[in-house]
């Protein structure tokens, strides 16, 4: 059902100090609500907690940075620690992630699922057998192609450089409705525009049953005997208790091994720990681009995805570019807000092979990992070809992710900043991190096995993006909810 805007399509619950149900659902983003509204369809009594709040879209007009402190976990950045660290961003929201993203939303690449059986044995997922999921999330989510007429200049430009270079480019794929270029997907869009799942998801979970509860974080997982007997919650400073016959967890992939091992449920999860590797770019042009004028992006640069690499735009507000330049000095900030009109900004995706771990000595989780030299070097790669990429589209000067290093205005001060880089002076984010309780065969090898049912556990299954067995290189909505579907299509069959 499409909610007109403005109207807050979904109800909330307050949780009373004991709460019973036939299922658990913890963590309402893109894994959490497949959960709930499959399980809901099959008429089971389901109850959704969430941690973060429930904003109805007329909020999302509210500045941006009262938002990020709303939406986002951190106020918008956990760090993976390491030389470099990686600022890590996910949101603490109803919807979660697909409240707050840029609702792209791909099918997971045939290769990527080839490598799912050929390295790490698994035999559940194949092209056909999540086709129909994808069928199903395409078209609840409105999932299409997006190409604008107005605006998107900053999409624009660089797909005309691109194809001149020969290289392919496609249109994205978004969970998107009428688009009205607010620019505003990292907090919200305002318009309803982007289907996230607080808007469709979730909906028909509750038209079918399902509660929801906000502002609750589940603080622990009681079990004995290989059953869990129990959440325990925290609501206002209160303790809730929840008791269910079984639990789906889907609080995203560090707050899922976290819980599973404050828990005591499984020590090894989050042992391993993968991301894709944003490097954010500031561009300058001679003339006017207005990039504000616009959504995330249209296009997609897609020539390198084999080597692991996407190019595209990014929304751009003068807060992130301000943000992107914070390793400038105070007078070349000034200069390029003064210049906005002009300015784009750009991301360049790296899948890399870069591992993480999580520790869980306190209740918030501390995450280190260490990128590997092979990835400095995908990381020299992508530096250099959105460089060539950007001069190509009519850059005057651009600002590369590294501390130290002013604007660049030609291929050759690129190279040469590229011959003298120094990793730890990277600037690296991520928005992308996964596979923290892997899928596998075997249990000495993940966390859940292949329907997503933690190893040696009677009642507790996973279905976020911590079960993907590996990095998958492209934007991960997708993937994450046709593994989800999968997962409750052979729960519900069974239960
Ligand atoms: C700015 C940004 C842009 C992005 N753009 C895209 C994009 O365009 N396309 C794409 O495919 N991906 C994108 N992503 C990534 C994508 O949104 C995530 O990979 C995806 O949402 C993860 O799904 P999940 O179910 O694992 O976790 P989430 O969607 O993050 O949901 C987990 C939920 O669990 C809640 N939770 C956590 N701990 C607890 C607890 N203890 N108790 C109760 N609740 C808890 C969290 O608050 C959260 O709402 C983006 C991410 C960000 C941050």
């Amino acid at each position: 059902m499409i909610h007109p805007m403005n109207e807050s399509p979904l109800k909330v619950d307050r949780p009373s100090l004991t709460v019973h149900c036939d299922y658990l659902v913890i963590g309402s983003g893109a894994g959490g609500s497949v959960a709930a509204r499959e399980l809901a369809l099959a008429g089971k009594d389901v109850v959704v907690v969430e941690e973060g709040p429930y904003l109805p879209l007329e909020q999302f007009r509210g500045p941006v940075g009262s938002l990020t402190r709303k939406l986002y976990r951190s106020g918008g950045v956990t760090p993976f620690f390491g030389s470099p660290s990686v600022a890590f961003a996910e949101a603490r929201c109803v919807g979660g992630g697909t409240t707050i993203n840029g609702g792209l939303l791909w099918r997971t690449p045939a290769w990527i699922l080839e490598e799912w059986g050929r390295i790490h044995g698994l035999t559940l997922y194949s092209e056909q057998v999540l086709k129909p999921h994808f069928v199903t999330i395409e078209r609840l989510l409105g999932v299409r192609s997006t190409v604008h007429v107005e605006g998107n200049e900053d999409s624009k430009l660089l797909a005309r450089a691109a194809r001149s270079l020969g290289w392919k480019v496609s249109a994205a794929r978004r969970a998107l409705g009428n688009c009205q270029n607010t620019n505003r997907c990292p907090t919200g869009c305002p318009t309803g525009a982007k289907r996230s799942v607080a808007l469709t998801y979730l909906v028909e979970a509750q038209e079918h049953g399902a509660r929801l509860m906000p502002n609750v974080r589940v603080c622990s997982l009681t079990h004995e005997a290989g059953r869990i007997t129990g959440a325990t919650g925290l609501f206002n400073g209160n303790r809730v208790n929840f008791i269910a016959d079984r639990y789906f967890l889907a609080a995203g992939p560090i707050q899922t091994p976290h819980l599973l091992k404050r828990s005591r449920v499984r020590s090894s999860a989050g042992n391993q720990l993968r991301f894709h590797i944003n490097l954010k770019f500031v561009a300058r042009f001679s003339s006017p681009i207005r990039a504000d004028v616009g959504t995330i992006f249209t296009e997609q640069v897609q020539e390198f995805e084999k080597q692991g690499l996407y190019m595209m735009a990014s929304n751009c507000l003068p807060h992130y570019v301000a943000a992107t330049l914070s390793h400038q000095s105070r007078q070349e900030v000034e200069s390029v807000l003064t210049d906005f009109a002009n300015v784009g900004l750009f991301v360049a995706q790296v899948r890399a092979r870069a591992g993480g771990r999580i520790y869980s000595p306190f209740d918030t989780p501390i995450v280190m990992q260490s990128i590997p030299s092979e990835d400095l070097l995908r990381i020299g790669f992508a530096l250099k070809r959105m460089g060539e990429l950007l001069f190509k589209a009519g850059a005057v000067k651009i600002y590369l992710p590294l501390r130290g290093e002013l604007g660049v205005t030609s291929s050759l001060e690129l190279q040469g900043v590229l011959d003298r880089m120094v990793p730890q002076r990277l600037e690296l984010i991520t928005v992308h991190a996964m596979s923290s309780c892997p899928m596998a065969a075997s249990p000495d090898r993940g966390t859940v096995d292949e329907y997503g049912k933690v190893w040696n556990h009677s009642n507790l299954w996973i279905c976020d993006s911590s079960t993907l067995p590996d990095n998958i290189g492209e934007s991960p909505q997708g993937t994450i909810m046709a593994v989800a579907h999968e997962i409750l299509r052979q729960h519900v069959s069974q239960h």
